[in-house]
């Protein structure tokens, strides 16, 4: 089990230590860590976000387990070489195509979102996005039209094999959980949409298993908030999970709490090869304090032993130890808490 560590900038060292130290615990045999420097500490000491070295050591590894970029010191520089860039550069040099984000309401923890508490009880979703077509890579422009005006255009299109690929990681990620997959699209409007439906319920055949439905996306976004527990996985493109991925989140209501893995195809010798990593940023603003929460984190080791790994028993462990820790009344600044990042990481360790 090769793993490529990059806490890169802010509270990223702070976090990806405590789950460093959680999936050390677990005692696993072959575990080898190699560490890379990523954003803007890798502009510092190399004068790229993501050196070529620290692509190679990710590229060698079964899966990537990544803090946080970004760095006040780095707002000035050119776009290519501000820190963010790490995280398109690695998604594209890696080839992970689609983004997984479980959005999922811990017992206790419901007074924390903005749903009614016995709506919030039920979320528990698997948001997966592609990340890679859509409108944002589409031709695009801006042009003067016939009234003499500005107008901004962007093309949005999805062909059948890149709708395909992310059919079946959605599939494959439901198959860990009930099965359920609903493709959130608007194909009542759009040419985009028609291809995708068809090609999801065309890929669907090919796994009777799946229990397929469909939505359009804005009675989607609208259900996420009234009813989630009707959603297992829930399949979309990447406006779209874009959207919605931030929707669910909030509907979560506490960042530091929420892991996210982008994969593509590229299988290993364990399995499917992937990057793991909080859904929160570097927090400049609370960074070398101390005061971090590293559950997220420590929640995206838990997801790259079930999807990079196959260990579902040690991913369940991790899990299991952290809501326990919650459940304890183990509580970071960001979940109205007073425990520490060191705390905090040990207590989870102490539940293993
Ligand atoms: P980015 O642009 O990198 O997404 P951001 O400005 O959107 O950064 P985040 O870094 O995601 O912000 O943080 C948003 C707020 O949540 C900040 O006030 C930060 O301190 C807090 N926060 C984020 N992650 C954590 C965490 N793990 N523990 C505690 N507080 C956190
Ligand atoms: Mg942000």
């Amino acid at each position: 089990m090769r793993i490529a560590v990059l806490p890169g900038d802010g509270i990223g060292p702070e976090v990806t230590r405590e789950a460093v130290l959680v999936l050390e615990a677990l005692g696993l045999p072959g575990l080898t860590l190699f560490d890379g420097d990523v954003g803007g500490i890798a502009y510092k000491r190399h004068g790229h976000p993501l050196p070529e070295e620290t692509l190679t050591i990710a590229k060698a590894c079964d899966a990537v387990l990544f803090g946080a970029v970004g760095d006040p010191d780095c707002d000035k520089l050119d776009r290519h070489l501000r820190p963010e860039q790490a995280v398109l550069g690695l998604r594209k040099e890696l080839g992970l195509f689609a983004n997984l984000r479980p959005a999922k309401v811990f017992a206790g923890l419901e007074h924390l979102s903005p749903l009614k508490p016995e709506i919030a009880r039920d979320l528990d979703l698997l948001i997966v996005r592609e990340l890679t077509g859509d409108v944002y890579f589409g031709k695009k422009g801006i042009r003067q039209n016939e009234s003499d005006e500005r107008e901004g255009w962007d093309m949005m299109s999805y062909s059948e094999s890149e709708v395909r690929r992310i059919a079946r990681v959605a599939f494959r990620s439901a198959r860990l959980g009930d099965c359920r997959v609903c493709s959130a699209d608007k194909a009542n409007v759009l040419e985009t949409s028609q291809v995708w439906r068809d090609t999801v319920i065309d890929a669907a055949s090919a796994h009777p298993d799946i229990d397929l439905t469909h939505m359009y996306v804005d009675n989607a976004a609208m259900q996420i908030i009234t009813n989630p527990a009707q959603f297992g996985v829930i399949l979309t493109g990447n406006l779209f999970g874009d959207i919605l991925s931030d929707l669910a989140s909030a509907a979560v209501g506490s960042i530091g709490l929420l892991p996210s893995a982008s994969v593509g195809d590229r299988k290993t010798e364990h399995g499917l090869f992937g990057l793991y990593e909080p859904i929160h940023g570097s927090a400049p603003d609370i960074a070398g304090q101390g005061k971090a929460n590293p559950m997220a984190t420590i929640l995206s080791v838990a997801m790259m032993l079930r999807n990079s790994f196959g260990k579902e028993a040690e991913a369940a462990r991790i899990e299991h130890a952290v809501e326990t820790a919650l459940a304890d009344g183990i509580r970071g600044g960001d979940l109205g808490g007073t425990h520490g990042c060191e705390a905090i990481g040990a207590a989870v360790r102490e539940r293993l």
